[in-house]
């Protein structure tokens, strides 16, 4: 088994990944990965779309390391959130709120699935949504006041760093420093906390776990006999949907009281995830679990920026996914994600993606009428280490065997469309059969020196867009291969 190293953020170095659990049935090694996914309240923007195509390269690689039916990669869907509620309140005014929350949560959600679906993810083993999993919620939190982590206040439950830290050593299990994740000390957020902390903290670093609702908000019933309903805060739904997909069916879980069993593998997510939320997720699962890590492993990607520029719509450099898909194939947009390492910033340019676009045309003029075989093991070295991509694709460039080319493509999510799908995504309104059918009966008219026949049939497939390349083949036989004009 090839080794796979990760950038680890929780210990700022490169770590070799030990998958803690085993298939339950076939006793293999089993890896178990969690994805801070989107908040659907809007359109998804090229920013969101490079942790799902980042952590979808690390899945596909994970699988051909492990086997397929190895990895559980979970991302979770956020449908429960403050600015789901304004939108739904000012997209859909005439109907009852929760109605008009699912009808933005199902629209925005179908559209991110379409989305990244295009940009050649695959799809995670599951996808929880956070209003599936309010008694996970409610269960962590019931834990965690009855450890003394946690504390009810005008009808909010809090979690408590200090509690945490002063926990540390104790009985209550190995648990790690608040703060450790982020590297900062508990002392420094005391300090640098706003003045205007809510009156119901204990501490400015407290956080919530749960709060009421307003009449008008969707509400649940509260946790510690709270009398009003209520709605969870944000990082407790990752360690509850983290807590159903990634421990439960392994053995963890809130009756488990083996604290090796609670932790699982990676987790990933954007870089401005960090603080506070991926810190307040640790918080959350150690405590209640009394484990020293809620995942061995913590990789987190560098932000996108646009031309230069922070994407934000005051500057009018906002792009959602789907405006870049409008414009260009999604093989293009996922080989520009790529072509820098996932920890680096990256500028996102129309002069990259026109780049990525020769690259990929060139790529598939040499491998269009191959059949994949297996990737090239020094690609798969690059991958490994930490996911080098633009060593990668260095490489790639000096594959000889267009069948490996192909091959190694495809394990990127690269090179997987037949010319038929590249047709249709170029707005050409022909399939592969018409196009093979014309060639055909060109070639013929070219055997029977009817050259008026064939240079009307070559006329015909230039309106359609596409260009031919005569040749011979081995045997000296003429033969035309075709592109896609762009
Ligand atoms: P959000 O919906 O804002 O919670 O973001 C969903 C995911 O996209 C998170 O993993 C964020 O870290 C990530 N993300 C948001 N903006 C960017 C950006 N400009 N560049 C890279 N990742 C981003
Ligand atoms: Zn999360």
């Amino acid at each position: 088994m090839a080794e796979l190293m990760l950038y680890n953020t929780l210990t700022r170095r490169k770590e070799r990944l030990e998958p803690l659990a085993r298939h339950p049935e076939t006793g293999m090694p089993l890896v178990r990965m969690y994805v801070c996914g989107p908040t659907v309240y809007d359109y998804a923007h090229i920013g969101n779309a490079r942790p799902v195509i980042v952590f979808d390269v690390l899945f596909r690689l994970l699988r051909h390391l492990y086997g397929e039916d190895n990895v559980v990669y979970a991302r979770n869907i956020t449908d429960v959130d403050d600015k789901i509620n304004e939108r739904a309140a000012r997209d859909c005014p005439d109907l009852p709120l929760n109605e008009a929350i699912r009808k933005v949560t199902e629209g925005t959600n179908a559209q991110f699935q379409a989305d990244v679906k295009a940009l050649g993810c695959l799809e995670p083993t599951d996808q929880p949504r956070a209003t599936d999993h309010i008694d996970g919620m409610r269960a962590l939190i019931e834990r965690l006041i009855e450890r003394g982590f946690a504390y009810v206040a005008e009808n909010h439950v809090l979690f408590s760093p200090a509690a945490m830290d002063a926990a540390k050593d104790s009985t209550k299990g190995r648990l790690p420093r608040y703060g450790a994740l982020a590297n900062r000390s508990l002392d420094e957020m005391i300090a640098g906390a706003r003045v205007d902390v809510a009156p119901y903290k204990r501490d400015a670093t407290d956080f919530v776990l749960w709060k009421p609702s307003k009449p008008n908000e969707p509400g649940w019933d509260s946790p510690a006999s709270i009398p009003v309903p209520g709605r969870p805060g944000w990082h407790i739904e990752c360690s509850a949907m983290s807590m159903a997909k990634l421990l439960e069916p392994f053995g963890g879980g809130l009756a488990c009281d083996d604290p090796l069993k609670n932790t699982f593998d990676v987790h990933g997510g954007g870089i401005d995830l960090v603080f506070p939320h991926h810190e307040n997720e640790i918080a959350q699962s150690c405590c209640a679990f009394g484990s020293e890590r809620m995942a061995s492993i913590w990789m987190h990607n560098g932000f996108l920026q646009v031309e230069g520029q922070k994407m934000s719509k005051s500057l009018g450099n906002f792009r959602t996914i789907r405006e870049v898909l409008d414009d260009w194939p999604g093989e293009v947009a996922r080989f520009t994600m790529l072509r820098s390492h996932y920890r680096q910033p990256i500028d996102w340019t129309d002069s990259s993606l026109r780049e990525s676009q020769a690259i990929l045309d060139g790529w598939y003029r040499k491998v269009d009428e191959v059949e994949a075989t297996t990737p090239d093991p020094a690609v798969l070295s690059a991958l490994s280490d930490d996911l080098n991509t633009p060593s990668a694709f260095a490489l790639l460039h000096q594959i000889a065997d267009p069948a490996v080319l192909k091959a190694t493509a495809q394990l990127l999510g690269l090179l997987g469309q037949s010319k038929a799908e590249r047709l249709s995504g170029a707005g050409a309104s022909v399939d592969e059969a018409t196009v093979q059918a014309l060639i055909t009966a060109r070639l013929a008219a070219r055997a029977a020196k009817n050259w008026a026949e064939s240079d009307r049939i070559r006329d015909e497939l230039v309106a359609l867009g596409i260009v031919l390349m005569d040749g011979k083949d081995e045997a000296g036989n003429p033969v035309t291969r075709w592109e896609v004009k762009r």
